[in-house]
């Protein structure tokens, strides 16, 4: 077990009444290791909010967040971003590649303030290898102006797996691709949950994508349900 939310409800308070709108309503989840989840629902459903809840970037009303055996809730701002940096790989709709840099200067960009040398060689070494494996080393001197869509969202997740995270949060990562781009993309989530054992939670509209996960949960009207088994 990596990560268990134990009856997690999140409510926004009405501007204009005084009324709670409940986004999650009392949700258990445990994300076993090697687990592969799709979340899918209506737009607004609040799949980004339970997200960013699992990865602690938004806090809940009640309920807990155990991840391998520690309460994240107890823990201060600064133990959270490290928890994040360790354990966490973020992938978004939009790449947010820096575009004035090359692919390979983006990649490893969060190792430049990196002194010990060794570890930053082991990190181009690991870039160049993950590069490798979603088939862009051919492009690690273009920006991203000079890449395809599909090609800038590989990127993003090179970049998400450069750290070694446990687990990777993919909030609609082809959700700007087309069919093409995007079945390779989830291909490849498959391939990283399979071969590297990183467990994926992914928030989708897309059903293409969602069945190629081991568990789909639907969310809708607060509430979580598992709704099929995917990995077809
Ligand atoms: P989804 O990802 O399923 O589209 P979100 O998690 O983005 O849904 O949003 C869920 C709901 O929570 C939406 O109806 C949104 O309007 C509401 N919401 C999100 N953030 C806030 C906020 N800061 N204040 C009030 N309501 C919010
Ligand atoms: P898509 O059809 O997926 O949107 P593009 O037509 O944007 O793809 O790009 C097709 C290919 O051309 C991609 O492999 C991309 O890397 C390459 N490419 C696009 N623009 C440039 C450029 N300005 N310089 C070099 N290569 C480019």
């Amino acid at each position: 077990m990596i990560v268990e939310l134990k009856n997690i409800t999140k409510y926004y308070q009405n501007a204009a009444s005084d009324k709670k709108r409940i986004i999650l309503d009392d949700i258990s989840l445990a994300i076993e290791k090697g687990d592969s989840i799709a979340i899918v629902g209506p737009s607004g459903s609040g799949k980004s909010t339970l997200l960013n809840v699992i990865s602690s970037l938004d806090t809940a009303n009640s309920g807990s967040i155990i991840f391998d055996g520690e309460d994240l809730s107890q823990k201060n701002e600064k133990e959270l971003a490290n928890f994040r940096n360790q354990n966490l790989g973020f992938v978004f709709q939009l790449h947010h590649l820096l575009p004035q840099l090359n692919l390979i200067e983006n990649v490893l960009l969060p190792f430049i303030p990196v002194k010990d040398k060794k570890k930053r060689q082991e990190a181009e070494k690991r870039a160049l290898e993950l590069l490798d494996f979603v088939g862009l080393l051919d492009l690690i001197l273009q920006r991203p102006g000079q890449m395809s869509g599909g090609e800038c969202q590989r990127a993003a997740l090179v970049r998400a797996l450069i750290h070694q995270p446990n687990l990777i949060l993919a909030d609609e990562p082809t959700g700007s691709l087309d069919k093409k781009a995007a079945n390779k993309l989830g291909d490849l989530l498959v391939r990283i949950n399979e071969k590297q054992g990183v467990s994926v939670v992914v928030v989708t509209h897309s059903m293409d994508l969602a069945k190629k996960m081991k568990k789909i949960y639907q969310l809708e009207d607060g509430r979580l349900k598992q709704i099929a088994i995917g990995n077809e």
